[in-house]
């Protein structure tokens, strides 16, 4: 049986290797319209900061790993441009045709450059590997000292921190009023005050002016799904305006699947359609439709919408809804917000902040937050996992979580966070 893979980044590489996991004699292409496969993007900010030292660092697997261990074909600089289902065939931009019994479309997601700035020399976008290396050109080319960052979304964020870090004078511009896209007042307040201690100028609710004053300006104003061939190809899309896809992956078309940034997803707290393009669900989208295209009927239980990032040493851990989101998907929100050490004093313990929201009536947990500078990934994991189980405040403030001076408290955080919530449900 042929199987072919569209895209050779995270969703499609982990398909690709899971069905030959699970199948040895599968005829597996994948097939990339770029030059590289497998690089890691996520790490694009910091080669950017200066942190890694090339795109070729962040590249997790070279082709040749995969046809000679996996013993899978990969074809780069092999763009689709046309897929014909009912002939299970698809059309490369050489002409080339290419047959397939089984699909796995795994297109990513585009960003949209504003079109004031699509012809400016000084405009960037930090989207794929090229995108990367163009930037670094610029920056060690023409030495620009300042750099206006349009967008408060994590790239945005993260670009702004890491042109920071280089040295450079940073506006950042947002047109809401939020930063993160999180619609959280005390996230973007707290966000605010630490960018002004990064010395990063911030305008939020404000449209950035037509006549940018600034040498370098990297526009992150946002992602759409890289649907135009699925879509022509009569492959339906969901509300979101991503692929939609049932539990096991499978599109509309019989035996062709969909995963990572271009599909839509369900939201594990509010049972609707989200579309959220991270790595971690495009790994986790592509394991299983990579399993999915064997024979098996595995499900993609969907996600609760958990993010983390760095902006210039401050992390940030998201989960669920904010408080306004969670009002919005029809719960009646109630919030508890707490800073407390995330370890012993004695260990130099540094003020970590909890925020913890549950539905007032289920006693549900729907969302949370957690910012500091150390162990933020592991509290809002515990924050995401209780999403996930639909778990009660109640259970959550009897978790058994870990105590050690040097690393946590005796009564951890989240906890304290927990009781406080729960005085307020009584
Ligand atoms: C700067 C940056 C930072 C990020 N940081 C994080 C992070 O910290 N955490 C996190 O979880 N996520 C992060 N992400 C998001 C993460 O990188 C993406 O969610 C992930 O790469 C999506 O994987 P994918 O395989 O679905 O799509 P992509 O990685 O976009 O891969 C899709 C591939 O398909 C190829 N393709 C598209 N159309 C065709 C065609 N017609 N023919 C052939 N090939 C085609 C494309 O060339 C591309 O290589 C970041 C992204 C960026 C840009």
């Amino acid at each position: 049986m042929r199987v072919v893979v569209v895209g050779g980044v995270a969703a499609g590489l982990s398909a690709a290797s899971r069905a030959r996991r699970l199948d040895a004699s599968l005829e597996i292409t994948v097939l990339e319209k770029g030059r590289r496969i497998s690089y890691a993007a996520c790490g694009l900010p910091y080669l950017i900061e200066g942190q890694v030292a090339s795109v070729d660092a962040l590249t997790v697997y070279k082709p040749e790993k995969f046809e000679r261990e996996r013993n899978i074909r990969i074809r780069t600089g092999a763009e689709v441009v046309s897929l014909q289902h009912p002939r299970r065939e698809l059309v490369l931009a050489n002409g080339e045709r290419v047959k397939y019994d089984r699909l796995v479309w795994t297109s990513g997601a585009r960003e949209v450059k504003p079109s004031e700035y699509a012809d400016d020399p000084r405009a960037f976008v930090l989207h794929t590997d090229a995108d990367a290396e163009k930037l670094q050109g610029y920056l060690r080319d023409r030495n620009p000292k300042t750099a206006a960052v349009l967008g408060g979304g994590y790239i945005g964020l993260e670009m702004a921190t890491a042109l920071r870090a280089r040295g450079l004078k940073v506006s950042l511009y947002q047109e809401t009023t939020d930063l993160l896209g999180r619609e959280d007042a005390f996230l973007t307040g707290a966000l605010l005050s630490h960018l002004e201690r990064c010395r990063i100028e911030t305008h939020l609710n404000t449209r950035a002016p037509a006549r940018l004053d600034a040498d370098l300006i990297l526009t992150a104003t946002g992602l759409k799904p890289n649907v135009t061939l699925a879509a022509e190809a009569g492959i339906e899309l969901g509300r979101t305006g991503a692929i939609r896809t049932t539990e096991t992956l499978e599109t509309n078309l019989h035996g062709v699947y969909a995963a990572g940034d271009c599909a839509e997803t369900t939201h594990v707290v509010s049972g609707r359609p989200i579309w959220l393009p991270l790595g971690t669900t495009a790994n986790k989208m592509g394991r299983i439709a990579g399993a999915n295209v064997t024979g098996r009927r595995e499900r993609f239980p969907g996600i609760a919408g958990t993010s983390l990032v760095r902006v210039g040493g401050l992390a940030v851990g998201l989960t669920g809804f904010s408080e306004l989101q969670a009002r919005r998907e029809g719960f009646s929100p109630v919030v508890a917000r707490i800073s407390a050490p995330g370890k012993a004093r004695y260990f130099w313990g540094r003020q970590v902040q909890v925020e913890l929201t549950a539905d007032r009536s289920s006693r549900r947990l729907v969302g949370g937050s957690v910012l500091g500078d150390e162990g933020v990934a592991g509290r809002v994991n515990v924050i995401a996992t209780a999403l996930t189980m639909r778990m009660t405040v109640d259970d959550f403030a009897q978790l058994d979580l870990s105590y050690a001076p040097p690393y946590a408290t005796a009564m951890d955080p989240l906890l304290i966070a927990a009781q406080q919530l729960l005085h307020l449900l009584d």
